[in-house]
């Protein structure tokens, strides 16, 4: 049963057990609830880069720090279809694309996007987008456009939100997810651990997630790629230890979702990463420029490799029902 009540103490005592305890009893829902030798195969593509007014403090994307990466305008439509053409030819079911956006204005770009969202739906892929706020109404228009999801992370607990990100709120954040909901959109939500947060806000963003009237439909977990210029850069590498226990608490809590082990791969070994998929992740991204927006990425040569040795294989495009 997928349960939306979720106490504190209930996710505190999931969480904290014993870390074999936890991977064994993430595995057994897992397997209750997905074929747990497939895993959704992502790719995400940065179509507007850099530039971006706020000053989410993980981001190499904020105008304000100083990054080495290069400011590149909207993408052509065709680009992006073509892109996406050899995303799915080497696997890929979903296709994300990412604007360095704080907000969706209703201009010539987002009737651009609208046309990207077309015809990448055309080419038969799960469409995706991470385009920043959204409305009510360019929610609707991205459905009508086709699109199937919308990725929004809360990135940290309600707590902590405020000591990564100034210029919006964690309402706002929920706000933005409440209208992907109402236009009939799969929801993509997750966050970042690494950030300096503590335990207790990592239980209260599973908190906040686990108890959404529906969960989301995909839940990705970052670990937080330290981007030199920005203020967490100097942060210490995460302990894949700490995502396994953070992405087999997401299994647990929300069984029916996709869990993606998402942001951390490219510090990750082969080894590290089957306790990401023994503990119930089912979905990574991938991409050919072996670049995640704008860090490292293992590229595509790699991940076949990998799914050869685990026995893993990519899932097929099977729309998701909703979860709860
Ligand atoms: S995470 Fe998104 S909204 Fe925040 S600075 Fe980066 S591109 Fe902008």
């Amino acid at each position: 049963m997928v349960r939306t009540d979720w106490t504190l103490d209930e996710i505190n005592e999931i969480y904290h057990q014993p870390l074999l305890d936890l991977v064994y009893q993430a595995a057994t829902v897992h397997r209750n609830w997905h074929p747990a030798s497939e895993v959704q195969v992502c790719t995400l593509l940065s179509v507007k880069t850099g530039g971006c007014p706020e000053d989410c403090s993980y981001c190499g994307q904020a105008a304000r720090y100083h990054t080495d990466i290069k400011v590149k305008a909207l993408m052509s439509k065709e680009e992006v279809v073509s892109i996406a053409q050899r995303a799915k030819d080497a696997g890929s079911s979903r296709f994300c694309m990412a604007a360095a956006w704080r907000e969706v204005r209703d201009n010539k770009d987002f009737d651009r996007i609208l046309e990207m969202v077309e015809g990448v739906n055309d080419l038969g892929l799960e469409v995706c987008c991470t385009l920043g706020m959204l409305t009510e109404d360019q929610a609707r228009r991205l459905q009508e456009a086709g699109l199937y999801a919308y990725n929004h992370n809360l990135d940290s607990s309600e707590n902590y939100y405020e000591e990564i990100i100034s210029t919006r709120t964690f309402n706002d954040r929920l706000n933005t997810i409440g209208n992907v909901r109402k236009a009939g959109i799969s929801v993509c939500s997750g966050g970042i651990i690494g950030l300096g947060e503590t335990h207790e806000d990592r239980i209260g963003m599973l908190r906040t997630l686990a108890t959404m009237p529906k969960h989301p439909e995909s839940v990705p977990v970052n670990a937080l790629a330290r981007v030199k210029g920005t203020p967490l850069a100097d942060l210490p590498k995460i302990d894949t230890w700490e995502m396994v226990r953070m992405i087999a608490t997401a299994r647990i809590l929300m069984p029916a979702s996709i869990v993606r082990l998402s942001a951390g791969r490219a510090e990750m070994n082969e080894e590290e990463q089957a306790w990401c998929f023994m503990a119930g992740a089912n979905s990574i991204f991938t991409s050919e420029s072996e670049t995640l927006l704008v860090t490292p990425n293992p590229g595509l040569k790699q991940d076949k490799e990998m799914f050869d040795h685990l026995g893993l294989k990519p899932m097929v495009r099977g729309k998701q029902k909703a979860v709860s």
